[in-house]
């Protein structure tokens, strides 16, 4: 067996602890003579996961009592339409837009009322984060959305956007756990797990439970209305248990490394070392604004096409998977999650040198 140095964007690396431990119980799970893949959601050994997993997630992000954290399905792109169904009470929202999963999100919350895009960094390729300290917020409207962190361009937010008192919902689908955050400045905070946290088929949503009602728009169906997974605790319909058991593990893992101020220490450190590279190489260049770099996700390019593809496929072949940009911008783009060990990120900046040193002539 041999495992590389993965870094995709996502579905992502996990910890190798939490795929030995799953691997241990596959078959068995303690002792229940089955895989937590085969046992009914509502017996007391799933029940127990649940529970854990929850606790142990409202610890980790010291998530207060009056919130709820929920486990949905759907992926991410399922709360794009889910939000406005439920918090559109005035039929309007702000969303500012940070790249193509902001957009995607206000382009689905238009079918249900007026949106309104307060800010946008599309005339710069989305490089940077547009300044949110003093937005057109419309007095009316029901909540301003954002994208924190966006995985496709490398920006994250480094302050929240003053929303001027009205509540802000955030997907953090590429940057959940990665470092503390204060869970009260925000009326809810979701993102799906197959970037930072599990497999692909999860999200967590984290929603203030007076947010919760039974005042949905019209027509919305009973699936997509968060009061109704609320009131069952994740479980009204068959949760995606599998994906819950080993988010449950990720957390135990986070908790045991000393919790996200320890993850946030870390992907700094990691993200350092990378960048540091980048701003003195000769051939390599990161593609946004310095004060808007995210942890997570690192872009980068050579400048030169043909370059680039050659620097992925040798990469490769060296056992660093997964370097090539989002389809939509090209280029290279190194997700260095929670889970990717510093020595992967040596790695990475030790084949760059060599590949620069090989390959400066043709730039
Ligand atoms: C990946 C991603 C999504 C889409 O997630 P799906 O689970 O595939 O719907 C949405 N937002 C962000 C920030 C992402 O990184």
């Amino acid at each position: 067996m041999s495992r590389v140095y993965n870094f995709s964007a996502g579905p992502a690396v996990l910890p190798e602890e939490v795929l030995k431990e799953a691997a241990d119980e596959m078959l068995d799970y303690h002792e229940t003579g089955m895989s937590v893949m085969e046992m009914s959601h509502r017996s007391k050994a799933f029940e127990k996961i649940l529970t854990s997993a929850e606790q142990d997630l409202r610890e980790l992000m010291q998530i207060p009592d009056n919130y709820k954290v929920l486990f949905l399905q759907g992926g991410a792109s399922q709360q794009f339409a889910m939000i406005p169904m439920n918090f559109m009470k005035n039929k309007k929202a702000d969303y500012i837009i940070t790249g193509q999963w902001a957009k995607k999100a206000a382009d689905e919350a238009e079918k249900y009322g007026e949106i309104h895009r307060v800010a946008s960094s599309e005339d710069q390729k989305y490089s940077y984060i547009p300044d949110c300290t003093d937005l057109q917020i419309s007095k009316d409207a029901d909540y301003v959305y954002i994208c924190e962190n966006n995985t496709i361009y490398g920006t994250k937010y480094k302050r929240l956007p003053n929303t001027k008192g009205k509540i802000l919902i955030s997907d953090v689908s590429s940057c959940f756990l990665s470092e503390p955050v204060d869970v009260k400045k925000y009326g809810m905070i979701y993102g799906g797990v197959q970037k930072n946290i599990g497999p692909a088929g999860v999200v967590i949503a984290i929603i203030r439970e007076d947010l919760i009602t039974d005042c949905v728009l019209p027509g919305t169906p009973t699936m997509l209305t968060y009061k109704v997974h609320a009131d069952a605790n994740s479980l009204y319909n068959t949760p995606p248990a599998y994906g819950i058991y080993i988010c449950g593990k990720v957390f135990k893992w986070i908790q045991s490394l000393g919790g996200l101020e320890e993850m946030k220490k870390r992907n700094e450190r990691k993200a350092k070392l990378l960048y540091d590279f980048l701003d003195q190489s000769r051939m390599f260049h990161g593609t946004v604004r310095k004060e808007d770099r995210s942890l997570m996700n690192v872009t980068f390019v050579t400048g030169k096409k043909e370059l680039d593809e050659k620097f992925i496929s040798e990469a490769k072949k060296s056992g660093l998977e997964n370097l090539k940009g989002h389809r939509s911008v090209g280029g290279m783009r190194a997700s260095i999650y929670n889970a990717m060990p510093y020595e992967g990120v040596q790695s990475l900046v030790s084949f760059m040198k060599k590949f620069e040193e090989e390959n400066f002539k043709d730039v």
